[in-house]
């Protein structure tokens, strides 16, 4: 009798490499991947009822763990009462208006369904009000999949020019899109002279975490907005990971940055699909139907995502939930670096969000200064973590979330783990 098909080789046959996003195919950390049944908090379980401490928690978007009890009865409300309308609903609007009435720099909101295309809607919106066509990016920085942010460093990095980093990106598109390395005035002004002129709006993570976890200097994000500014351009925050994350205001509050335009995603729809782009009220009105351009969906505003969004951040505002996990997070992380420090291993962490990597020798700013040996190192750690109960993101250069699901006990279990974790990769080096 032959065995029956893992899911996985089942679903090699009917999903391009098995799966519907990459990095989910365990390609960079080696084995056939985890299908996983259900969530619970700060757990997932897979299908053969294994569980495992969470710290991917869907790359971002459970601020509240899986499966909350509040949110959950925000979403079965939501599905008592008929799950889409394609009409307006008070769903959307409440959720409008407590981030209006919470974030000064979002004078209007406009709810799509991923931080994609919040990004491709508000470069659109750039381009119309400049009417310039260049967007400027840094290299290291993520902004999803729209063809003009598939895009990175070319061999004349000193000039900006780029390279597609997919196939299928048209070359005219990369004639639009200007690289610059992150942390470097020098090379932000060679680029400012070369292309100023051309450029609509300059877009930054403000916490870049797409590459590693890599915060910026204050001064080089302001120096950023400034002479971008100056230079005629639009400055768009790019807050998909860290809006609602580390704060309602993000990191244009904790660094008093104020964005031109916005971008949201993951956290805003508390595990749901949505995605949202706010800004300046004068730009926002250039969208359809008040202004000329163009942007719609079919499913925006779900009511599904609008109330369990709206569940989650009210939440977390009423439990003091930021400050809270902030606080659980730096002393978890604090006790990790502790122990991990002895296998050559460091703890970067910005509110509830943390990177393991390779010790090194200075701050890791960009991409030039990443430490060596990071994807063999990690592949082995994060095999070993799994070994011991904790599942990690699935790739050396993403990011770890603590959820309020992670309590006390949780996090003595995951740093034992963790700590044992790192002994193993250690020895296996
Ligand atoms: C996740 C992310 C995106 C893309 O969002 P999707 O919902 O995956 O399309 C864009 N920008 C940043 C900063 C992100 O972290």
């Amino acid at each position: 009798m032959t065995a029956p098909a893992s899911l996985f080789t089942r679903a090699l046959a009917v999903a391009p490499g098995g799966v519907h996003s990459p990095v989910r195919a365990f390609k960079s950390v080696g084995g056939d991947p985890v299908f996983f049944a259900r969530g619970a908090g700060a757990e997932l379980v897979d299908v053969d009822g294994r569980r495992y401490i969470d710290f991917c928690q869907s790359f971002g978007p459970l601020i509240l763990g899986h499966a909350d009890p509040d949110a959950a009865r925000a979403a079965h409300a939501a599905i008592d009462d008929g799950w889409s309308f394609g009409a307006c609903e008070p769903y959307s609007l409440a959720l409008a208006e407590w981030i209006v009435a919470r974030v000064p720099w979002a004078g209007r909101i406009r709810f799509v369904s991923s931080g994609t295309e919040a990004v491709m809607s508000a470069l659109r919106v750039a381009r119309a009000a400049t009417t310039r066509p260049a967007i400027l990016k840094f290299e290291g920085c993520y902004h999803g999949h729209a063809d003009a942010m598939l895009v990175q460093a070319g061999s004349g990095l000193a000039d900006g020019r780029v390279a597609a980093s997919s196939a299928g990106v048209p070359d005219a598109t990369l004639g639009d899109t200007v690289v610059a390395p992150l942390d470097d005035e020098a090379a932000l002004d060679r680029v400012l002279a070369a292309h100023g002129s051309r450029l609509a709006a300059v877009i930054v993570e403000p916490l870049p975490a797409n590459y590693g976890l890599l915060p910026q200097r204050r001064d080089w994000l302001a120096a950023v907005a400034d002479r971008c500014r100056r230079a005629g351009a639009l400055v768009i925050l790019d807050e998909v990971i860290s809006g609602f994350r580390v704060g309602v205001r993000g990191m244009a509050g904790e660094l008093d940055l104020r964005p031109d335009l916005v971008t949201y995603g993951k956290v805003i729809g508390g595990g749901f699909p949505v995605g949202a782009y706010a800004g300046r009220a004068d730009l926002m009105d250039q969208v359809a139907p008040s202004g000329p351009v163009y942007q719609a969906g079919t499913l925006s505003a779900n009511p599904v995502g609008m109330r369990v969004g709206l569940a989650t951040l009210a939440k977390m505002e009423a439990t003091d939930g930021w400050r809270t996990l902030e606080a659980r997070t730096a002393a978890f992380c604090d006790d990790l670096a502790r122990r991990l420090a002895p296998a050559g291993v460091e703890v970067v962490r910005h509110a509830s969000i943390f990177w393991l990597r390779r010790s090194s020798p200075r701050p890791v700013r960009s991409l030039a200064s990443l430490p060596a040996g990071q994807a063999a190192w990690y592949r082995a750690f994060f095999r070993a973590a799994l070994g011991r109960g904790v599942y990690l993101p699935p790739a050396a250069f993403e990011v770890c979330f603590l959820s309020m699901a992670h309590d006390a006990g949780v996090l003595a279990r995951a740093a034992d783990a963790l700590a044992g974790a790192a002994a193993d990769a250690a020895e296996s080096a």
